[in-house]
């Protein structure tokens, strides 16, 4: 079935709070929506990214100005042949590289294709991708980004717990990389408010240096951690091949990391007990299914990253189908899971804890297209040559450490000082 029509939806959607995490304060999640059309008229979804504030017309360019004419004419079940000509070795995209946000850019388009050819074939993705190796994905309830330019409270921290309990999860992930002492606090008081018995993950972005890992690793073992997500450099894969070996609590990664070559590394270098893969960011289906049957190979768990709209529904199927996963990170909260409910709905909600992937062609998904309309980001050109680049609205993302308002930057310093001294 010839592909008749490529077209990228950049889409900026506001948040009411600013929402924060070891890294930055952003304020609009964004993300980009790819709709493949075949010559008979079925059409598919993908989805690209995720992008925290501006940046989003990078990606629609890749795909209007290079991706789409590779695509136009193939045929849509050529699914790997079409991800190699994308982005394979001496091919028309070779140039843009082969991570970064190219590859991003190409997960978006191979989604929509799966999503296509199920249609097409009115079977469901994950019956495509070697059926069904699991009735249902555990879902652990991913939150406590901070807010107003803060971390989040140890008695914050309680109630979100608590709530997720009620909503029937079976674990929680929380951020950390506040300060130790903030951090701990924040800790222990999501344990005391769950109980021993439900999972608590820890993501730290990246914040923490290989001795803060070591200092805290026995304190953070002593509230019986699921996994420590994220807490190097994500460039130092031998800092985090010592951090495995040397530390009780199981090291997950991946949500930086593009296509199976660098997960191989990962993987090789015995870098992680738990992978972390994400389905618009490291290359689609195509290749996470490739990353996930590589870890297999070192019997490392499959737990993707998740935090996306019509990804969402790309990752259940993929999980559905492949034997190593382990759970799956649902957002509750949050632009992403904001924008999901807008864009289709219902469609792969957490029941009690629980996700699963319907019976439904391709995704599964009944995307709302007036969303494309109604949070189009405007002004994503220059007028001119010589003019700049206008802001793209709704899209501020905020580093922290390095920020340039002195008003944010004083907080975040007055918090870590404060709680340091605890
Ligand atoms: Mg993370």
């Amino acid at each position: 079935m010839k592909i008749k029509n490529v077209q990228a939806f950049p889409i900026a959607f506001p948040l009411e709070t600013p929402v924060q995490d070891a890294t930055g304060v952003w304020d609009s999640w964004n993300t980009v929506i790819v709709k493949i059309t075949a010559e008979d008229g079925t059409f598919g979804y993908g989805e690209i990214g995720p992008l925290h504030g501006g940046g989003i017309p990078i990606f629609t360019a890749m795909v209007d100005y290079k991706l789409k004419d590779l695509i136009i004419g193939e045929d849509a079940f050529d699914r790997e042949r079409l991800y190699e000509k994308m982005l394979g070795r001496g091919t028309g995209s070779y140039a843009l590289g082969q991570k970064g946000a190219i590859v991003s850019a190409v997960a978006g388009i191979d989604i929509a294709l799966w999503d296509l050819v199920g249609k097409i074939l009115e079977t469901p993705v994950y019956q495509l991708l070697g059926g069904r190796a699991h009735d249902k994905i555990p879902a652990y309830a991913s939150g406590f980004f901070g807010k107003d330019g803060r971390p989040l409270t140890p008695r914050e921290c309680s109630d979100e717990a608590k709530g997720y309990a009620d909503q029937g999860f079976k674990g929680v992930k929380m951020k950390v990389g506040f300060g130790r002492k903030q951090d701990l606090l924040n800790l222990e008081a999501v344990r005391k408010a769950l109980g021993p018995d439900l999972g608590i993950m820890v993501d730290a972005n990246q914040s923490y240096s290989y001795h803060d890992v070591l200092r805290i690793a026995h304190e953070l073992a002593a509230f019986d951690l699921t996994f420590l997500e994220e807490p190097l450099p994500i460039n130092d894969l031998d800092a985090m091949a010592a951090l495995v070996a040397a530390v009780e609590v199981p090291i997950a990664t991946g949500e930086n990391y593009y296509t199976r070559f660098e997960f191989r590394d990962v993987l090789v270098k015995r870098a992680a007990n738990i992978i972390q893969p994400d389905i618009i960011h490291a290359g689609g289906i195509t290749e996470t299914k490739k990353i996930a049957d590589m870890a297999s190979a070192w019997n490392v768990p499959f737990s993707p990253h998740i935090h996306a709209t019509v990804g969402v529904a790309a990752s259940i199927h993929l999980m559905t189908s492949t034997p190593n996963t382990l759970a799956a990170e649902y957002i509750t909260t949050g632009g992403s899971y904001q924008l999901r409910q807008a864009l289709y709905g219902q469609a792969f909600r957490a029941q009690d804890g629980w996700i699963s992937a319907p019976q439904e062609p391709g995704l599964g998904i009944h995307i709302d297209e007036a969303i494309f309309e109604k949070f189009y980001p405007k002004n994503m050109r220059r007028e001119s040559p010589t003019q700049p680049a206008r802001e793209v609205t709704s899209g501020r993302w905020q580093e922290l450490v390095k920020s340039k308002s002195p008003q944010k930057k004083a907080n975040i310093g007055e918090f870590r000082d404060s709680a340091d001294r605890l």
